[in-house]
């Protein structure tokens, strides 16, 4: 059997949720294992947050502002009301303070007051707009290199090993020495994120392939509302390579004007603070008039359209922005120039089912946190949260817990299933991985926004050609072990199309059109049936499902249905 390093808590995942979790797991006195597929706080999308809301309940209004846009903008009501509440009481108490003592800089008022964007929902920004997740994950490294918790970064977690039914580990690919390595652990943590490489223009970076979901898949754990998948609509168009960057339509520090979008004849068509003054992260809305835009021939999905902060004193732009430095970059003014922008695959609000109290899942010895889950869609604050909770109940769990042996059959055929990758054969005889994750992101952004039943199960028809026709022939340029691309490539594939097939039968499953997710043949928000967790999972071979109903104790949309292009959020 190969290696097997033993601790009490493993964490999967090295962004805003798992680091958090490791760090608070180790603060319990658990001995800690952190494996990052990139590198701890320098992967992952928490790199590329900015603001980071402010959870205002100085007044009656400051409340019911920041509850409504989590529960009804942010999370269309596929959220955990009660969870908010608490989420928000952490990031009012705990997140600012706990990050200043670890050297993130806030801007303060003359009162050492905490100096929030001026809007109906407040956002920080450390320091620059753009710059808030570098800054603060930055931190977090050092935060985790200064501790005992052991590090293995580069590194991809491959399987859940279980027993009987629990998870008690993890086997563990080291793609710098080509090592497959497995870790025994009392209480494992997935927090291996939301944002993923899944479609030709996605936020997601190359790594970023739903391993999570496709670990907890196969390992028969219930997942809920992966078909919630949001897009990005102001996202730069060229160079290619930078379709990552985000033109922020939020509101701005500084100015209460926002980013304006345009189409292709020059005429505005979004801008936040006039067509969604009560939501500050407005994507749904903007990828909605996106729709009609395009429907009219008046923007494509990859381009034809533009964004940019034109209207605003280039030099008040300059001072808070740090995306100013794109315009620079591409040799344009900022104060003067628009970019072109297409949709890019963005965060899934779905994901593993959780429970919000203590983020233990359907399958015992598994934790999740962060992106990865199904219960908000995310956030570098609620992430750090759910981090927090995890990391402590896992302790906890650890503390009064015997090891239990990892079964050795389990153990072997996943390094059977890994070292298999490893053939090689002329590029003319067989596919490369690369190719094949090519073909599954071009699949999946052919889908695209616009689904209906016949575009869904066309999709789900062409995944299933390039498992059954693809992988068995795929082959990698070399069988070297050490730093092989190819044959990290070949398991991101077997992940994406795990992720990739899931996401389309839960989508199937949802017959109605909500926030980010819009079917053509159910084009109406249908709160009577699909106010709900739509839940999947695979198990001896089959897919099952399942729905939950969503607990409304504070806030209920005021229509039972409407007609999806007139529902305000
Ligand atoms: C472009 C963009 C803009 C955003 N803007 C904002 C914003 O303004 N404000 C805000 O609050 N939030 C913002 N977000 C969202 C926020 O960044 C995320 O919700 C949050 O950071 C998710 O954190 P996470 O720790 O769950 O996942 P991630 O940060 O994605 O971390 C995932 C980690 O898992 C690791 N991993 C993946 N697979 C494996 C594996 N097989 N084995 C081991 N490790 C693995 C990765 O290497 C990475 O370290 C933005 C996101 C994007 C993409």
């Amino acid at each position: 059997m190969i290696e097997t390093v033993e601790t009490d808590v493993v964490v999967i995942g090295g962004g805003a949720a798992g680091a958090n979790a490791a760090l608070k797991a180790a603060a319990q006195g658990a001995r800690v294992a952190l494996v990052v597929k990139g590198l701890v706080g320098k992967s992952g999308c928490s790199i590329f947050g900015s603001h980071l809301p402010y959870h205002d309940m100085s007044s009656a209004q400051r409340a019911v502002d920041r509850l409504t846009y989590s529960v009804r903008y942010y999370n269309h009501y596929l959220t955990d009301q009660d969870y908010c509440l608490r989420m928000g009481a952490y990031m009012r108490e705990e997140f600012f303070d706990d990050l200043e003592r670890i050297g993130v800089y806030w801007r303060r008022d003359e009162a050492g007051k905490l100096l929030a964007i001026a809007s109906r929902t407040p956002a920080l920004v450390a320091h620059k707009q753009g710059a808030s997740g570098m800054i603060l994950m930055d931190k977090r490294r050092r935060q985790i290199l200064a501790s005992d918790i052991a590090l293995y970064e580069e590194c991809a977690a491959t399987s859940l090993v279980q027993d009987d039914g629990r998870i008690v580990g993890v086997t563990v690919l080291d793609y710098r020495r080509g090592r497959l390595f497995a870790i025994s652990a009392k209480a494992v943590v997935l927090a291996t994120g939301h944002s993923d490489y899944l479609a030709t223009r996605s936020t997601g970076t190359r790594e970023q392939s739903a391993d999570g979901i496709a670990m907890a898949l196969r390992a028969g754990a219930d997942l809920a509302n992966l078909e919630i998948q949001w897009w990005h609509t102001s996202d730069v168009l060229a160079p290619k390579s930078w379709m990552r960057f985000h033109i922020y339509p939020n509101p701005l520090m500084g100015t209460s004007e926002t980013a304006r979008l345009y189409n292709s004849d020059g005429q505005l068509f979004y801008e936040q603070k006039t067509h969604s003054p009560g939501a500050s992260a407005p994507y749904t809305e903007q990828i909605r008039r996106l729709a009609l835009q395009v429907a009219a021939g008046k923007a494509r999905w990859d381009g034809g359209y533009f964004s940019g902060y034109d209207h605003i004193d280039a030099e008040l732009t300059r001072t808070y922005q740090h995306q100013a430095a794109v315009w620079e970059k591409l040799g344009m003014d900022i104060g003067r120039d628009r970019i072109e922008c297409g949709i890019t695959l963005h965060m899934r609000q779905g994901g593993v089912c959780v429970d919000t109290t203590d983020f233990t899942t359907s399958l015992a010895g598994l934790y999740a946190a962060g992106g990865v889950c199904c219960h908000y869609l995310g956030g570098i604050g609620p992430v750090s949260y759910d981090g927090k909770i995890a990391g402590i109940t896992a302790a906890n769990e650890a503390a009064g817990s015997p090891r239990r042996a990892l079964p050795a059959a389990a153990v072997a055929a996943e390094e059977q299933r890994i070292y298999g990758f490893l053939r090689t054969a002329a590029r003319d005889a067989g596919p490369r991985p690369i190719q094949a994750k090519g073909r599954i992101r071009a699949i999946m952004w052919e889908l695209g926004y616009v689904k209906n039943e016949v575009r869904l199960q066309a999709a789900l028809d062409a995944l299933a050609q390039v498992r059954a026709e693809t992988v068995p022939r795929l082959t990698l340029d070399s069988t070297s072990r050490a730093w092989n691309t190819g044959w990290l490539d070949a398991i991101d594939v077997t992940c994406m199309l795990d992720a990739c097939e899931a996401t389309l039968r839960s989508a199937l499953n949802r017959k109605e059109s909500r926030g980010p997710f819009y079917r053509e043949d159910y084009p109406y928000v249908d709160n009577e049936n699909w106010l709900c967790r739509n839940i999947i999972r695979r198990s001896d071979g089959r897919w099952w499902s399942r729905t939950e109903p969503i607990a409304l104790p504070h806030l209920k949309p005021e229509k039972t249905r409407e007609p999806f292009f007139e529902a305000d959020y």
